[in-house]
């Protein structure tokens, strides 16, 4: 996708010449004759947003407001949406609007053979929670079991379907109720968990002196991306032009937004949202601005690999069958040439022949313009690069212990199961889980539980090679991926760190044990089905009173101390 260029202002100057007027008369009539007439002005084009006005659709309005649409030559509608009205992307699809701000779930209409396609991603990461009460007992999404939950219905919040189940929570196990979109439900104690945005109720709990939890997908690997412009193949490929013009004013828009947040703010109040305090609207763009990131990633950024984990994330949560190819469903900007502005091209330097001193000077100030422009988007080229190293990192290491995340862990195992499969070299798993955590957390508090987790990952970190991989898994959950180690010798280093884990205070009078399951990576297997024996095993050893290992055989399980 192109940079969207800052649009020009128009011009006000008061000293242009009679001569120099009539000259651009003469060119733009000149112009008139030259240039299909119908290139970009045609019929309305109509934006459904997902929600009612607020500053979450900010860019949009201000490519309208601030004439970024007009100047390219689009007349443009937006409508709000609501909990009443129909899902955005089936309008787009039935033709009733030409664009719709969609949540990730639009990959399972693609998925579905629908031909919707994804032109630019605004929120890189999603704004959807849970959000809990401080004086609850709830930190992670294992303390929802038996709790009231609400959830919005798929492909809404899949986000927090996704997470619990990774975290191996069944949905039986939760009091699931619809979400009442009313935070006051979670003030009066109707609902332990309120299925919320960020950017939203927390404003409303924090007026009324509410102390709040987040549960955020993001801390356990879930990371979707978040209104995300769509729109349906058949306009892009009957007018191709008409969309880029649209998808670049709309991130200029974004762009003019996020660069005067403040005149956005109060021009939304004005002519959007009137019953909106100017309060609230300042702390959802605050909020907003964290998961756009426009320091870190350019505006509307989609990475192809981020969007088929998410789709793979939909299959696995049964909402989309085999997530295979997503062959154009991501918008890559027009990809010919387009021979028409290069006949313009032509003909307005053809005109440029004919006019003017005045209007050669005013080409040699645009052509300056021009070369400006090109310093800035090699330097933007340059910039993203670095971002999307650095959003890398982000995405790549544990908050809390400094350690990996389960997506790099995915990406290192990969890699090292095709040299297993490739070389016949032994590969090996341990999974470890702290026993009995919960009671630390009950005794010691959820901030002493945290010591004890991040002073756990460093010992453990210290003793392995730099060849094996540790990450967290999740939780007080961890897997050390083990190169070239056969099942003998990673049951004799998880014997180690067992008896690592117990021998010392984790933190200053707390002592914990964990409890071990091993595997070693049998030809064929995939990461997932490794893990699963690991897991199987762990789960023995628990059964089995806990602080001890357990090896997966491949026949039949077999206790090993
Ligand atoms: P078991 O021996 O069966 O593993 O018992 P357990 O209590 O360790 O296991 P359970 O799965 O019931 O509870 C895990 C607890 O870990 C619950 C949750 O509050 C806590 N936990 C998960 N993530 C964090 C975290 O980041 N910080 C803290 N302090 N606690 C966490
Ligand atoms: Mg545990
Ligand atoms: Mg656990």
């Amino acid at each position: 996708m192109s940079v969207p260029i800052a649009s020009q202002p128009a011009s006000t100057a008061s000293t242009h010449t009679t001569g120099y007027s009539l000259c651009l008369g003469i060119a733009l009539f000149i112009a008139q004759l030259l240039w299909p007439v119908d290139t970009l002005a045609a019929d309305k084009l109509r934006l459904q947003l997902r929600w009612l006005h607020q500053f979450q659709f900010a860019g949009y309005y201000m490519a309208l407001e601030k004439g970024f649409y007009r100047q390219a030559g689009l007349d443009v509608e937006i409508l709000p949406g609501g909990p009443q009205a129909a899902r955005s992307i089936e309008a787009v699809l039935a033709g009733e609007v030409d664009f719709a701000i969609a949540n990730s779930g639009l990959v399972i209409a693609r998925l579905q053979g629908e031909p919707v396609v994804a032109l630019a991603a605004i929120m890189q990461s999603s704004p959807v929670v849970w959000i809990v009460r401080a004086d609850s007992d709830i930190y992670a999404p294992q303390d929802l079991a038996g709790k009231r939950v609400m959830l919005l219905a798929p492909p809404e919040s899949a986000e927090l379907r996704i997470t619990l189940l990774r975290e191996g929570i069944d949905l039986s196990q939760l009091r699931i109720s619809p979400a009442s979109f009313d935070p006051q439900d979670l003030i009066d104690g109707r609902t332990d968990a309120y299925n919320g945005y960020t950017s939203n109720e927390p404003y409303w709990l924090k007026q009324q002196q509410i102390a709040y939890r987040l549960i955020n997908p993001r801390e356990y690997g879930v990371n979707f991306y978040n209104d995300v412009l769509a729109t349906r193949e058949a306009l892009l490929e009957e007018r191709p032009e008409q969309v880029e013009a649209f998808v670049n004013a709309s991130l200029a828009g974004w762009q003019y937004a996020l660069d005067n947040t403040e005149e956005s703010i109060r021009l939304i109040r004005q002519r959007y949202a009137p019953d909106k305090p100017l309060e609230h609207l300042r702390f959802e763009a605050q909020a907003l601005r964290k998961l756009i990131m426009p320091e870190l990633v350019q505006l509307g950024h989609m990475n192809p690999g981020r969007w088929q984990t998410i789709a793979d994330s939909y299959v696995e949560l049964g909402m989309a069958e085999a997530s295979s190819d997503l062959e154009g469903f991501l918008y890559q900007g027009l990809a010919q040439p387009d021979h028409r502005l290069l006949y313009q091209v032509i003909a307005g330097t053809a005109l440029a022949l004919l006019l003017t001193a005045i209007v050669a000077l005013r080409f040699a100030h645009l052509t300056r313009r021009l070369r400006q422009e090109m310093g800035r988007r090699l330097q933007a080229e340059q910039e993203l690069r670095d971002s999307n190293l650095q959003l890398e990192r982000v995405a790549s290491t544990d908050r809390l212990t400094g350690l990996w995340t389960r997506l790099k862990l995915e990406e290192v195992a990969h890699n090292e199961i095709k040299r297993a499969e490739r070389y016949q070299l032994p590969l090996s798993l341990l999974f470890f889980d702290i026993d009995h955590f919960k009671v630390v957390n009950d005794q010691h508090g959820h901030d002493a539980g945290d010591r004890v987790l991040s002073a756990l990952a460093q010992r453990v970190q210290a003793q392995l090679r730099e060849s094996d991989c540790l990450c967290r898994w999740g939780g007080e959950e961890f897997v050390i991926l083990m190169p070239h180690t056969d099942l003998e010798h990673a049951a004799v280093m998880a014997e180690k760190l067992r008896i690592l884990v117990s021998a010392e205070a984790a933190a200053p009078d707390i002592g914990v044990t964990a409890s071990f399951g091993v595997a070693q990576w049998q030809p064929g297997q995939s990461l997932r089905e490794l893990v699963k024996s690991a897991d199987q095993v762990l789960y023995l050893a628990k059964q089995r009173g806990r602080n001890r290992i357990e090896c997966f055989v491949p026949s039949a399980p077999r206790p090993q101390t």
